[in-house]
């Protein structure tokens, strides 16, 4: 018998099945086989790779196990819809990688039918999306940044030529009175009406001073220091000691505060504006106290902070709106309405947060914010350094 042609067609057989297995290897995706229940019989070396797990391992492993829980039942769908007339699907998905950390492949699975067209066994070639899908979705944060960044802009500048309007609308009003009162020769109402147009340019003049300062502040910031959160809160404290002194305000101020790591001139005037509010907005509290205090925050390398009183409180409907551009609901008391929108800007741009809580009218307040402490060197440095350089 001539086993010639035998010999030959096996030994094409087996090139062609090197070529195969060798290509298979260097391309740059991972390929696998697997069944219908998820159980690997084929990995390439990129799969080995980029699961970090060996050829061995693998196979007999259910690739299911691979795939973060919520997103397992995504997979096996498309899977499933595979069939000899849809025998290609493909999707993308969430991986768990070794490390724990979560990353994105692009997968092309397809069902491989024998040559009477019979399902044998499915194929999939992936590949690594991590980071493109990484970009993608810093991209969408940045947009909606951008989005809240104009909208509050636009709110911004609303809110600022009409409240620089009503002293301007004052001072036109009291202006034309003394004009027809000096043509009428009525002269006793003058310097009342001279006062209210005085006064009215003060407050336009403070608004402005106010609002050229917010437009410094969480803007440029000076080179962040550790600091002792405990002697900025007595630096603040004696800066606004007038007001204290005046409604006879008892400050708790706790030893052994963290120390905290920012722009100190900013994060004296968080705590200055803070605690001028909390004496500010007494009432007739009969026995006025602020209490300081400061503990772990839930984010790691930041300190939750919170100054509580015991003054008239913020009905709790109101406690986001308190933070906008000149929004003040004690109009009797005196103000700007700027303070706040100052406060949350510092805070937020030492990577901060800042909320208020209260029980409603009567029952005082907590302010709370969270600060980056001195143990982290790096990280808050960079981000204020950044956005630092962006203005
Ligand atoms: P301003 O103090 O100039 O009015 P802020 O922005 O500092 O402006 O505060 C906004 C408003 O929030 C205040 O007008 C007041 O109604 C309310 N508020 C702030 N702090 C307190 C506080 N500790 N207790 C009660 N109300 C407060």
């Amino acid at each position: 018998m001539d086993v010639t042609a035998r010999k030959t067609m096996e030994a094409e057989l087996r090139r062609s099945e090197l070529y195969y297995r060798s290509l298979v290897n260097d391309l740059p995706a991972m390929v696998c086989r697997f069944q219908s229940d998820g159980t690997l019989t084929f990995v390439n070396d990129l799969y080995c790779q980029l699961f970090q797990r060996t050829r061995d391992e693998l196979i007999g492993f259910n690739f299911y196990d691979l795939i973060p829980p919520p997103q397992r039942a995504l997979v096996a769908e498309g899977i499933a819809k595979l069939s000899p007339t849809q025998p290609v699907i493909e999707h993308e998905h969430e991986v768990l990688h070794p490390d724990g950390s979560i990353g994105w492949q692009r997968w092309v699975n397809r069902l491989l039918l024998d040559e009477r067209g019979q399902p044998v066994e499915y194929q999939a070639l992936g590949m690594d999306i991590t980071a493109r899908k990484r970009a993608e979705l810093e991209r969408e944060r940045l947009i909606a940044e951008l989005e809240a960044r104009n909208a509050e802009l636009e709110q911004f500048t609303y809110t600022v030529s009409h409240d620089l309007k009503s002293p301007l609308i004052t001072i036109k009003g009291f202006a034309s009175y003394i004009e027809r009162d000096l043509a009428a020769g009525k002269l006793e109402r003058i310097p009342s009406d001279l006062q209210r147009i005085i006064s009215a340019a003060d407050r336009m003049y403070q608004l402005l001073e106010d609002l050229l300062h917010l437009s410094r502040a969480g803007r440029q910031l000076n080179p962040p220091e550790r600091i002792g959160l405990g002697l900025l809160i007595s630096e603040a404290a004696a800066a606004v000691s007038g007001r204290l002194a005046e409604r006879n305000v008892y400050l708790h101020l706790p030893p052994n505060l963290p120390e905290i790591y920012g722009d100190r001139t900013r994060l004296r005037e968080v705590f200055q504006n803070l605690i001028d509010n909390a004496a500010k907005f007494m009432g007739d509290q009969p026995n006025p106290q602020i209490w300081i205090e400061a503990r772990a925050a839930d984010e790691p390398h930041f300190v939750l902070v919170s100054v509580r009183d015991n003054g008239i409180g913020i009905d709790p409907r109101y406690t986001q709106r308190i933070f906008g551009l000149f929004e003040r609901l004690e109009q009797r008391v005196e103000g700007t309405g700027i303070g706040l929108t100052l406060v949350r800007r510092i805070v937020e741009a030492h990577g901060g947060k800042i909320w208020v809580e209260s029980e409603g009218l009567g029952s005082g307040s907590t302010f709370y914010l969270t600060l980056p402490t001195a143990l982290q060197t790096s990280a808050p440095a960079e981000r204020i350094n950044s956005h630092e350089s962006k203005h």
